[in-house]
């Protein structure tokens, strides 16, 4: 095995220092396999249940009426996530914009939005108001509300059930961390929250930005009470091979709204073509549970390889997992590039570019990342990056085979050892 590892450059100390490591998760990757079995039975169960057939996987073009694989995905999805309801398409640009394509369709003008776990992700500061945009919430008079987490990352109920009034209309709750510090919500927690606000009122939309988080659980938030559940095609559920998309699986009414919104009142879902998309969208979900299995494990691995060698990790080695994201705090620059450097290095495309800081929109320092994707942008394939400032975190996620993470998280370290930043422990 090693002979292989030395066509990429590792040395010995590196490679031995990893299997080590590698034999030591027997136990976390069998749990994590167990997740994705149960995940992959409830994906072919709803494709069998709906009669997925060859004709599924073409694809209309004009208007997309009747477009039986477009309606019947969305079927396939609304059982998957036990939803009325889903509206899964190609016509849904991102992540971002399946959110705001919720929020915006189930908002009125005068109507509250409260946020009870603090500030949402970075791109929904514009799309609800709280950075200056054109078209936000804001400007078509919907009012912002949001509650901080208590110190300890717990939910501030008291403060919560203060901001609610009987105008709240939709509460927002984002599942992963994002590019904070806090802990990512497991789903049972996300279920406290959203009983305690139906408590406060019961008719309130419970919408959760699902991203990073499908199938790395048994149960979704839309198990527990999630009206709605919202993410991009081009992280878990695509499964890699989705090219673009997003969906929103939910109540009848709130999916209703939300196609309404997309294409145009009294048209909904029943427009939208869906072109040669199908195919992939449906293998893409097929291959989901496992695909986020080896993101799971890529996590796991890395957590467990640099906390050893003494750098801070988010979440720690033995953390249970909520999302598929990893963070490295290495407190150092150039740490922080090497290891961007060895992600790069270890990709199956532009393996041969040199990620390099960069100024970015949107952001007060340089930014590093590093990715090789088939899929332009896609964070379920092997990427990493981060602001290149103090204390010098990377965020890294995906990886589509569990060989490849392990590839990456290795070359890392790898480029680390080489340029004499670390030492590795014998072993
Ligand atoms: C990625 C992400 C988004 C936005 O998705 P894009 O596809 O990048 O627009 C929103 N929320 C969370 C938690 C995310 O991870």
């Amino acid at each position: 095995m090693d002979n292989y590892y030395k066509s990429f450059n590792i040395s010995d100390e590196v490679f031995c220092y990893c299997e080590k490591i590698i034999e030591s998760l027997k136990d976390r990757f069998d749990e994590i396999d167990r997740t994705a079995e149960i995940n992959q039975l409830k994906v072919i169960e709803a494709m069998q249940k709906n009669n997925v057939s060859e004709a599924c996987m073409l694809g209309t073009t004009g208007y997309g009426y009747n477009d039986i694989g477009r309606d019947t995905l969305e079927k396939v999805y609304a059982d998957i996530f036990h939803t009325d309801d889903a509206l899964v398409r190609a016509q849904i640009t991102c992540g971002t914009h399946a959110l705001a394509l919720a929020l915006m369709s189930n908002l009125r003008p005068g109507d509250e939005l409260l946020s009870p776990v603090g500030k949402p992700y970075d791109t929904l500061e514009e799309v609800i108001g709280i950075r200056e945009s054109k078209g936000s919430l804001k400007e078509y008079g919907v009012i912002y509300k949001q509650v901080d987490l208590l110190p300890d990352y717990s939910f501030d109920y008291e403060n919560i059930k203060k901001a609610i009034t009987d105008k709240t209309k939709v509460v927002t709750i984002q599942r992963s961390k994002g590019y904070q510090t806090r802990p990512s919500f497991s789903v049972s927690q996300i279920g406290e929250l959203i009983s305690f606000i139906k408590s406060v009122k019961s008719d309130v939309i419970c919408m959760v930005d699902n991203c990073y988080g499908e199938f790395t659980e048994k149960l979704e938030p839309s198990d527990v009470g999630a009206d709605m559940i919202v993410g991009s095609l081009i992280k878990n559920p695509g499964g890699g091979l989705a090219p673009l998309g997003g969906y929103i699986c939910g109540r009848k009414e709130c999916v209703e709204n939300a196609a309404y919104r997309l294409t145009s009142p009294g048209l909904g879902k029943e427009v939208g073509a869906s072109l040669g998309i199908l195919r992939d969208f449906y293998q893409g979900l097929f291959l989901s549970p496992t695909v986020v299995a080896s993101a799971l494990k890529g996590a796991v691995f890395a957590a467990n390889v640099y906390e050893k060698l003494g750098f801070s990790v988010i979440p720690d080695s033995k953390e249970e997992r909520h999302d598929i994201i990893q963070a490295v705090t290495f407190n150092d620059r150039e740490k922080m590039i090497a290891f961007c450097e060895g992600i790069q290095a270890a990709s199956p495309v532009d393996s041969f570019v040199k990620p390099e800081p960069w100024a970015m929109p949107g952001y007060d320092c340089d930014v590093i990342m590093a990715a090789g994707a088939f899929v332009s942008g896609s964070s379920i394939e092997l990427s990493a990056d981060g602001p290149v400032k103090e204390p010098y975190s990377v965020y890294f996620q995906g990886g589509l085979t569990f060989p490849h993470v392990k590839l990456g998280i290795i070359k890392s370290l790898q480029a680390i050892y080489e340029k004499k930043l670390v030492e590795i422990p014998e072993s």
